[in-house]
C-alpha cells in the first residue's frame, strides 16, 4: 500500500511528513474511526428524530389541552354574556380573576364594529401590553380550525386565544399565556443537548476503542502482506485471532491462501531443482550418444543404434517431465479432477488386464478379490494411474513365482483398495522416503523406474481427499492401502 506523504519538502527533496498531519491523515483513513463516525452520525440522527417526535407529541397534547380549556371558558363566558350581558360577564371575569389559577386569562369583548366593550388583561401580561396594540391590530396569526390565535414566534412568549361571535354580533375572545410549555420544554431541551453530547462523545470514544480492537485482524493482514512484499518472507502469517467471527475466518483464509501459495512456490522450486538434477543425466547421455553417432566415419548401424538410444532417452525425459508436472499440480491442489461416479472394481479389472501380460511374463499370479462393484466419485483416468502404479510396483518388486492380490472393500462412506505382494518388501528406514519425488530404494535401482510412481499415487489420492498407506515387512512383502470417500467432500 502506498503511503501518502503530506507536509513540506525537505532540502534533500524528500517529502517530510509533518507528525500532526501524518496522525490526522492516519486517523482519517483508519477504518475504526470512520466506522465510529458513521455510527455516531446515525445515532445523532436517530436520537434527534426520536426527541423531535417526543417533543412534537408532547407539545401537540399540551396545545390540545389548552384549546379545550379555552373552549370551556369561552362556553362558560358566552353563556354568562347571553344571559347577563356585558356587565354580568365583567362580574364573572372579575370573580374568576380572584382565583389564583385564572390570573393569566385574557378576556376581551368587542362590538360588531370592532370597538372594545370590555377587556381584561392579566397583571402578569405587562410585557405583552407593549406589543399588544399591533398584535390585536391584525398581525396575529389565526389557526382557523381551532379558533386559536397565536402571537408570532418572535414575541418570545406563546399565547393561545379562542374567539367566538355572539348572537348580537359582538366577538368574545379569551386568551392564555402558554409560558408553561416553555417552562416545561426548556429543561428538556437542555437535558437533551447535554445528554446527547455526552452520549455521542462517550459512544464515539468507546466505538473507536471497540472498532479498533475488532479491526485488528485487518491491520495484521495489511502488516503481513507488507512484510511479505518488503522482505519476500513467504512464511509470514497473520497471528490467529482468539475469537470466532468473520474477520477471524478471513484471517484464517488469508493464512490458508498464503500457505497454499507458499507450498506452490516451494513445490515449483523443488520440482525445478529436481527436474534440472534429474534431466542432467539423461540429457548428458543423450548428448554423448549423439556425439558418438556424429563421429566421422561411424558405421551406419552404430549411428542408427545411437539414434534409437536418443529416442529412448528423450522418451524418458518426457515421462519425467510429465510425471513431475502431475505430481506438482496435485500436491499444490491445482490438479483438475474430472470426477464422476466410477466403479472402482471395474477400474481395477481394467488395470489388471493391462498388466496381465507383464505378470505372465514374470510368472506372477495376480488374484483379484473384488465385490461386484464399488462406486465412488473419482477421476477414473487418475485412479487408473494410481492402481496401475501400485500394480506395476508389486509386479516389479516381486520375484518370479510370487503372488499379488488385489482386493477392494466397499463401505457405506468409502472404499478401500489393497494391493498386496509377497515380494522383497521395503526396509523400515525407507518406508517414509518412498513417497518422496525421485526417491528410489537402494535395492530397487536394478529395476526400471523413475522414482516418481509413489509420489504421484500419494498426490493423486490426496487430491481426491483420500489416503494411501504402506505396510511392509522386508523379505516378506508389502501391502499398499488406498482409501477414498464415496462422495467428494464439500
Ligand atoms: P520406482 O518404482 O520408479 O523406483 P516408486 O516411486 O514407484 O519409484 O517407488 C519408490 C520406491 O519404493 C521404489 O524404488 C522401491 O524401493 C519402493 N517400492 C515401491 N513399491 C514397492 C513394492 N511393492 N515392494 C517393494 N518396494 C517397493
Amino acid at each position: 500500500m502506498e503511503t501518502v506523504e503530506t507536509g513540506r519538502q525537505g532540502p534533500s527533496g524528500v517529502r517530510r511528513v509533518n507528525p500532526v498531519e501524518g496522525f490526522v491523515g492516519r486517523m482519517r483513513r483508519a477504518l475504526a474511526v470512520r466506522l465510529s463516525l458513521w455510527f455516531g452520525l446515525v445515532f445523532v440522527v436517530c436520537t434527534t428524530a426520536l426527541f423531535g417526535a417526543l417533543y412534537w407529541l408532547l407539545s401537540g397534547t399540551l396545545e390540545a389541552r389548552e384549546h379545550l380549556l379555552l373552549e370551556a371558558k369561552l362556553d362558560e363566558y358566552s353563556a354568562v354574556y347571553a344571559t347577563r350581558g356585558a356587565a354580568g360577564l365583567q362580574g364573572a371575569v372579575s370573580r374568576d380573576s380572584a382565583a389564583p389559577e385564572q390570573t393569566s386569562m385574557f378576556v376581551r369583548l368587542t362590538t360588531a364594529r370592532n370597538e372594545v366593550t370590555f377587556a381584561r388583561l392579566p397583571p402578569d401580561w405587562v410585557e405583552l401590553r407593549q406589543v399588544d396594540v399591533p398584535m390585536f391590530g391584525g398581525q396575529i396569526t389565526r389557526r382557523e380550525h381551532q379558533g386559536i390565535v397565536r402571537v408570532p414566534r418572535d414575541a418570545k412568549r406563546d399565547f393561545a386565544f379562542a374567539e367566538r361571535r355572539q348572537s348580537d354580533g359582538s366577538v368574545l375572545l379569551v386568551g392564555r399565556s402558554t409560558d408553561n410549555r416553555q417552562v416545561l420544554f426548556e429543561p428538556l431541551r437542555r437535558a437533551f443537548l447535554v445528554l446527547s453530547t455526552a452520549v455521542v462523545g462517550l459512544g464515539f470514544a468507546g466505538g473507536v476503542v471497540f472498532a479498533y480492537r475488532t479491526t485488528r485482524p485487518i491491520r495484521q493482514m495489511v502488516a503481513t502482506a507488507r512484510d511479505i512484499l518488503a522482505t519476500g518472507r513467504l512464511d509470514a502469517r497473520v497471528p490467529a485471532p482468539r475469537r470466532e467471527d468473520e474477520l477471524a475466518e478471513l484471517a484464517g483464509l488469508f493464512n490458508t491462501v498464503l500457505d497454499r501459495n507458499h507450498s506452490l512456490i516451494r513445490a515449483m522450486r523443488e520440482s525445478l531443482d529436481n527436474t534440472a538434477h534429474d534431466l542432467r543425466t539423461p540429457l548428458t547421455r543423450l548428448r554423448g550418444t549423439a556425439e558418438m553417432a556424429l563421429v566421422p566415419g561411424a558405421a551406419e548401424g552404430a549411428a542408427r543404434e545411437a539414434l534409437a538410444d536418443c529416442m529412448e532417452e528423450s522418451e524418458r525425459v518426457l515421462k519425467i517431465l510429465d510425471t513431475l508436472m502431475d505430481v506438482t499440480e496435485a500436491e499444490a491442489g491445482m490438479m483438475r479432477l474430472h470426477r464422476e461416479d466410477a466403479d472402482l472394481c471395474a477400474l481395477l479389472r481394467e488395470v489388471a488386464e493391462v498388466y496381465e501380460f507383464v505378470a505372465d511374463d514374470r510368472g506372477i499370479l495376480v488374484r483379484l478379490d473384488l465385490p461386484a462393484n464399488c462406486v465412488a466419485s473419482v477421476d477414473p483416468t487418475r485412479m487408473r494411474q494410481v492402481f496401475g502404479n501400485l500394480l506395476d510396483n508389486a509386479l516389479k518388486y516381486t520375484p518370479k513365482g510370487g503372488a499379488v492380490r488385489v482386493s477392494a472393500e466397499c463401505r457405506a462412506d468409502g472404499a478401500l483398495v489393497r494391493v498386496r505382494d509377497n515380494g522383497m518388501g521395503i526396509p523400515i528406514d525407507e518406508q517414509d522416503k518412498i513417497w518422496t519425488r525421485l526417491y528410489r530404494g537402494d535395492k530397487s535401482r536394478s529395476q526400471r523406474g523413475l522414482g516418481l510412481g509413489l509420489s504421484l499415487v500419494k498426490a493423486v489420492v490426496e487430491a481426491h481427499g483420500g489416503r494411501v498407506t504402506v505396510n511392509s515387512q522386508p523379505g516378506e512383502g508389502s501391502e499398499f492401502c488406498v482409501s477414498v470417500q464415496k462422495t467428494a467432500a464439500g
